[in-house]
């Protein structure tokens, strides 16, 4: 019987979030500031050797499902190579991939022949202004592109929108309308507290109230059933081909049933995104520590995982000033 990784509430934890790089070609301003990123060296990043070996420990203790994220996934020399070796870890099967757009078409290509079918882009507005202003980079057309692209190539697609007062309310309801014309699921996140800075307001445009202009717009909005573990309540409006959800992820609903890891590029291992690295299993690693001593740490580390966010984060000393491109989103 396949060991599992099981917390003190009873959580089995099968999913992994993988960064593989803290760098990034955007600078999106809830993600990182505009100029001054101190992005680490690369003799600090895990070696795809070295993440090979950790994937293997993970999956041999019941981690099915890995997210590849960052930072910026494709602008990390040799991901698809190390996506390919990936593919062939038994265990893990099911990979996915949360990405800016900006990956070629070929790579798309590659992408379905490994069997990573779901893709998640970030895309926080519809309007090309906007979109450079969020995310600082004149690329609208080219990350538009990438998702007609991906559709075309059958991707199951899902665009990742951090809505904010200010920055994009008036995409909301085009968002919604672009589910009329394409099978994607639009979802829309709560800002939260990692843009690199240490400052950061509560965010006004939480769940609920996004929830609610959206219904006010919509007022034959339909609940779809949520998949198990989900972090977003899904909804569809009747006759359009896509759907959409809210992702309360500075409200943090959905901790009961988490079954998340992380482990960011440079080996910090978190059991929640709100809290401080249970422990750097890339130093573990490079001390020379055996295979049953990382399965150790990674044993002790999950058994501890805090009840919720709110736990979790009351263990760090101050406001969190990582970006997100750092811990992996
Ligand atoms: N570069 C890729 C991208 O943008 O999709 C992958 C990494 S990015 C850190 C992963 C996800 O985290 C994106 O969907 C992004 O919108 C989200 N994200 C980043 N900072 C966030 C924040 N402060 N609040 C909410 N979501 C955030
Ligand atoms: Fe880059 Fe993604 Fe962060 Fe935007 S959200 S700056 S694309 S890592």
């Amino acid at each position: 019987m396949t060991k599992k990784l099981i917390d003190q509430y009873g959580r089995t934890l099968n999913y992994l979030r993988l960064s593989v790089t803290d760098r990034c070609n955007f600078r999106c301003y809830y993600c990182m500031p505009e100029e001054g990123m101190n992005f680490v060296d690369r003799k600090d990043l895990l070696s795809y050797e070295e993440l090979e070996y950790l994937l293997d420990i993970f999956s041999s203790y019941g981690v099915n499902k890995v997210r590849i994220t960052g930072g910026e996934p494709f602008v990390r020399k040799g991901i698809m190579d190390f996506l390919e070796k990936m593919s062939q870890i038994e265990g893990i099967n099911q990979i996915t991939v949360t990405s800016n757009g900006t990956l070629s078409r070929d790579q798309m290509i590659e992408l379905k022949r490994l069997g990573i079918t779901k893709i998640n882009i970030s895309l926080d507005s519809l309007n090309k202004q906007r979109f450079f202003e969020i995310t600082r980079r004149d690329k609208f057309d080219e990350v538009f592109q990438c998702i007609l692209d991906l559709l075309e190539l059958g991707f199951e697609v899902k665009l990742n929108a951090v809505v904010a007062d200010e920055k994009n309310i008036s995409d909301i309801i085009p968002f919604v309308e672009l589910t009329k014309y394409y099978p994607l699921s639009v979802r829309f996140l709560e800002e939260m507290p990692f843009n690199g800075s240490g400052k950061f307001e509560v965010p006004k445009w939480n769940h609920v109230v996004l929830y609610e202009y959206i219904a006010t717009a919509y007022p034959t909005i339909v609940k779809l059933s949520d998949e198990k573990n989900s972090t977003s309540a899904n909804y569809q409006i009747p006759g359009y081909k896509g759907s959409f959800g809210i992702i309360a992820s500075f409200s943090r609903t959905f901790c009961g049933t988490c079954n998340r890891i992380r482990l960011s590029a440079t080996g910090e291992f978190r059991t929640c995104l709100y809290g401080p690295a249970a422990v750097n299993l890339r130093d573990v690693l490079r001390s020379g520590a055996s295979r049953e001593e990382l399965v150790q740490e990674i044993i002790m580390a999950v058994a501890k995982k805090e009840k919720d966010g709110f736990e979790a984060e009351s263990l760090q000393a101050e406001a969190p000033k990582k970006s997100m491109s750092f811990l992996g989103g």
